[in-house]
């Protein structure tokens, strides 16, 4: 029996009323946003990497249903931080390049840590130069801003800026002070019958993070490092709860996959496009990407595809 004469017939065994049926309203939240996640793709000059990127851009415009959009989920390249201009112009060049080539759906961009120039230059650092740190990328990627948000259907996705340079050394996931206040007022703007899904380099909240080093400490403590996972989870959980909008966020970042759920939202680590920076799997998880459906009563499903 096809599908739709099985509803038609169930809806009249129903009594002919279409709020009665239970299976027209299982066939109503069946209408989804679909969207492809792709993060770390680490994009650099060579076979195995370009091929790559060109087979995973070719994968999610081949899925059925199709996606609306691909998210690229940061670390598009594979080093900006520590590489000195003329490098980071290749790499940057190299995967905008293929993008055009290789792909005809829209594309929202979020910054990684990989993709920020220069901080990390140990001589003559380029504080000065208009490309130093995030303009570079914004810049590429023809980002409205380093945080920006955008709607699609009833879903709302907030695009975070994770990494902010630590004083101590290295980086650190946070939002710092004037994106915490821009996303403060946005949560505050979305209407109530919308959904909320936050995008961020690094996981908000991730059990991976603590399992990148497959390691505990010398004490036995199960550490998760300040650039793994946002060091202001216990603020934002705060503002979450006041948000009930809020349904998912998602990451990359760990090259590792999980799902959480959370005091009611659902926190998804999807994985890196390149696996082991392009030498098979990390840790066991293989190279992979993201389908993300998004439905209109504000479930969530991931399914995660070794392309
Ligand atoms: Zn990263």
């Amino acid at each position: 029996m096809k599908r739709k004469s099985f509803i038609q017939k169930a809806t009249t065994l129903a009594g002919g009323s279409l709020v009665a049926s239970p299976l027209l309203a299982f066939t109503e939240r069946k209408k989804t946003l679909r969207v492809a996640h792709l993060s770390d793709i680490h994009l650099k000059p060579g076979m195995e990497p370009e091929k790559g990127m060109a087979k995973a851009l070719h994968h999610a415009q081949n899925l059925h249903p199709g996606v609306s959009f691909i998210i690229n989920g940061g670390d598009a390249i594979m080093d900006a931080l520590a590489a000195d201009k003329q490098k980071t112009a290749t790499q940057f060049d190299l995967f905008k390049t293929i993008l055009k080539n290789e792909n005809s759906l829209p594309v929202h961009h979020t910054i990684g840590n990989h993709d920020i120039w220069g901080w990390f230059i140990k001589e003559n650092r380029p504080e000065d130069d208009p490309q130093y740190g995030k303009a570079w990328v914004v810049d590429t990627f023809e980002m409205k801003n380093r945080y920006y948000s955008f709607t699609q259907q009833k879903w709302h996705f907030i695009v975070l800026d994770s990494t902010q340079l630590n004083a101590a050394g290295g980086y650190i996931a946070r939002l710092d002070e004037p994106q915490l206040e821009w996303f403060t007022k946005e949560l505050e703007s979305v209407p109530k019958d919308h959904f909320i899904c936050l995008v961020s380099h690094i996981p908000i909240l991730s059990i991976c993070a603590g399992l990148y080093f497959e390691k505990t400490e010398a004490n036995g403590d199960l550490m998760i490092k300040r650039n793994l996972m946002h060091t202001d989870f216990l603020s934002l959980r705060k503002i979450f709860a006041n948000t009930p909008q809020l349904k998912c966020c998602i990451s990359g970042h760990i090259h590792m996959q999980d799902e959480l759920t959370y005091q009611g939202i659902k926190y998804y680590c999807n994985g890196a496009v390149c696996g082991n920076w392009w030498k098979g799997a990390f840790n066991n998880f293989e190279p992979a990407y993201a389908l993300m459906e998004f439905y209109d009563d504000g479930h969530t499903k991931r399914t995660i595809i070794n392309y």
